[in-house]
């Protein structure tokens, strides 16, 4: 019986696993997952799932192919195929040291390239979805590997057609990155003031690197094994998009607060801050839960295993308690980030 799969999570909680496989290259990939035992678990960096005391009852696949190639470019543009263990963030210093922008703002991000389409991971006014052209899959149903275009990969805010689903393995994935030697134009606002620019403005692509790296790390947003702050999922859970009644419903609720930090979207819909509901419900930086869990003390939205040895039940109880005020308050409903393996909020 091979040890806890909280060795192989950034929260360091979880059980054990009936087996746990490695696979360096996506050929391996794919026959360890064909080969494995059901149920099956992809996991890769770790950064992104909960998993239960119990554990994981069946094979878990360890994501770790690497490898970076240019497979087209033009005199604008380089297309590079990333295999899907590639360290996120090494893939990010890569094109920054190239002069390839599109990802600049992404630095940081912990876990592999594989798993950026999974949630279309994004950050600092960029994600990925931006810059995808397709991503190789291997899709158990069919028993077939197939690119799918970005088109049809249906991302969303944090989501897309592979989340939560235990179809597609992802194999590897192509970026299409624009050659510059400054970055996309920035959008956030505080990265802008940080690097003293307006809104809009481009930025060589190293300083974007750099700010939005030192932005990171003061919150606890970037891996750092001596932070027990970093011991999270980064964000626990999503900003929340409202309809335009149940926002005008939250406005008047929170009427004695001023109004909380959104931004628009498509259809009328409006995104929250779901940093400023958890706050304003009463749960400040540092709030400590039972069993050694605690909100970070950098960052109201991560949830931390601040002593190292909590347990992922400790974890969703403090989770379930906040999701809870937060409702009882405002009348929103979070929903969490990270997926959740073998437990429920
Ligand atoms: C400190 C910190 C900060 C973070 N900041 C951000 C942020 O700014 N923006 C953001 O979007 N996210 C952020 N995250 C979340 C996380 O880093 C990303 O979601 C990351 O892409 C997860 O990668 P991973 O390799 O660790 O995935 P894992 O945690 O290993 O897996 C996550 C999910 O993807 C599936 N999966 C992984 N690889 C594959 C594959 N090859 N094929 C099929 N399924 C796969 C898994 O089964 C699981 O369901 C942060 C996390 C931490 C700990």
């Amino acid at each position: 019986m091979p040890g806890p799969l909280a060795g192989y999570t950034t929260l360091r909680t979880g059980g054990p696993a009936q087996r746990i496989v490695a696979a360096g290259d996506a050929d391996e990939l794919v026959q360890a997952v064909r080969a494995a035992t059901e149920p099956v678990l992809i996991l890769a960096g770790g950064s992104n799932v909960v998993i239960g005391d119990a554990g994981f009852p069946g094979t878990v696949v360890l994501v770790r192919s690497r490898g970076i190639r240019v497979i087209a470019e033009d005199a604008t543009s380089v297309t590079v195929r990333v295999d899907a263990g590639e360290p996120w963030d090494d893939l990010v210093a890569a094109t920054v040291a190239n002069g390839w922008a599109g990802v600049e703002c992404l630095s940081g991000i912990p876990g592999s390239t594989g798993a950026t389409p999974i949630q279309n991971v994004g950050a600092y006014g960029q994600e990925v979805a931006e810059t995808i052209t397709g991503v190789e899959v291997y899709d158990r149903v069919q028993g077939t590997r197939q690119t799918i275009p970005a088109a049809d990969c249906g991302f969303t805010y944090r989501g897309s057609i592979f989340k939560y689903v235990d179809r597609w393995v992802v194999l590897s994935v192509d970026f299409r990155l624009t050659r510059s030697p400054l970055s996309t134009p920035v959008r956030y606002a505080e990265l802008a003031r940080t690097l003293g620019v307006e809104v809009g403005e481009q930025v060589p692509l190293a300083d974007a690197r750099t700010v939005v790296l030192r932005l990171r790390a003061g919150k606890g947003m970037v891996l750092d094994a001596n932070d027990p702050d970093t011991r999270s999922v980064g964000s626990f859970f999503t900003n929340p998009v409202l309809d335009r009644t149940t926002y005008e419903q939250l406005l008047e609720r929170s009427a004695d607060l001023g109004d909380p930090p959104a931004w628009p979207g498509a259809d009328g819909l409006v995104k929250v801050s779901a940093a400023w509901l958890i706050d304003k419900a009463g749960f400040a930086k540092g709030h400590p839960g039972e069993g050694g869990v605690a909100i970070s003390s950098k960052h109201t939205l991560a949830l931390t295993n601040r002593s190292g040895t909590a347990h992922t039940s400790d974890l969703l109880a403090l989770a379930r308690t906040i999701r809870d005020q937060v409702h009882a308050r405002f009348g929103v409903t979070l929903h969490p980030e990270p997926v959740l393996i073998n437990c429920t909020l």
